[in-house]
């Protein structure tokens, strides 16, 4: 079905990256020539259906103005807050702002530059049949273990029906931004933005994807960011 919305990334980059233990935030690491908030700018804005983005970055930021990026398509600014979905929440009030009407956003990790634009089909095709939103994900492959303190298994968990969910997850922008008031007002915790839905009372639909989408977290990771990129 055709809509006539507008689809913006909406891409939180404001993280420290302590587990990458770097001396810059892991969404400034240098790859193939480009910073992995570049390739994951480009990757998003290069489809032709996604109208613009949104980069939230700490209001303290030393890099950004450095990078000199540049797109054809709209970039907004804005300014990050402490937990991950307070700064999803900032960037989604931004872009309320400079719209004044709905849109669909994909909301983005930086750090996930290996999106596949066939998911981002699958993806945008989901969200517009479906105002809970959509989100892309892997099947659970692995026995799962459930572990006391001393790292002894107290019982193996059923992985039937178990997903592991990436990102982008894609929203009706007005939706979105009152179940995450919702949730920064009430203080919650989540660590995806597809929680603050199913919060609300949504069912997000999962998009079954490419699970080289990695998120690069650990200094391990560059390595398969590396080969990754060759790939691409
Ligand atoms: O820390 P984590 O790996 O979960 O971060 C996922 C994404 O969320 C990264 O792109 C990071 O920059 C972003 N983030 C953010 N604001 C925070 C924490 C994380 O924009 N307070």
């Amino acid at each position: 079905m055709a809509s006539s919305m507008q689809y913006w990334a909406v891409i939180p980059a404001t993280g420290v990256g302590e587990r990458m233990r770097a001396d810059r935030p892991k969404q400034y690491l240098n790859l193939q020539g480009k910073t992995i908030l570049e390739h994951t700018l480009d990757k998003l804005l290069d489809h032709p259906l996604i109208s613009g983005a949104v980069i939230i970055l700490q209001q303290q930021d030393e890099y950004w103005s450095g990078l000199n990026y540049a797109h054809a398509k709209e970039l907004l600014i804005a300014d990050g807050g402490e937990q991950r979905h307070h700064s999803v929440y900032s960037g989604l009030q931004v872009l309320q702002q400079h719209l004044q009407q709905d849109c669909y956003v994909l909301i983005h990790d930086a750090v996930r530059p290996f999106v596949r634009h066939k998911d981002l089909d699958a993806l945008i095709d989901a969200v517009q049949v479906n105002d809970d939103g959509a989100l892309l994900a892997a099947p659970v492959a692995d026995t799962l273990k459930l572990v006391d303190e001393s790292q002894q298994v107290d019982k193996t968990i059923s992985r039937r029906g178990l997903w592991r969910a990436f990102t982008p997850q894609a929203f009706r922008l007005e939706l979105i931004t009152d179940a995450l008031q919702h949730v920064v007002s009430s203080g919650q915790m989540i660590t995806d933005d597809a929680s603050a839905m199913e919060l609300a009372g949504f069912h997000p639909k999962i998009i079954d994807a490419d699970s080289m989408n990695i998120k690069i977290t650990h200094p391990n990771d560059l390595a398969i960011a590396e080969w990754l990129l060759k790939r691409d």
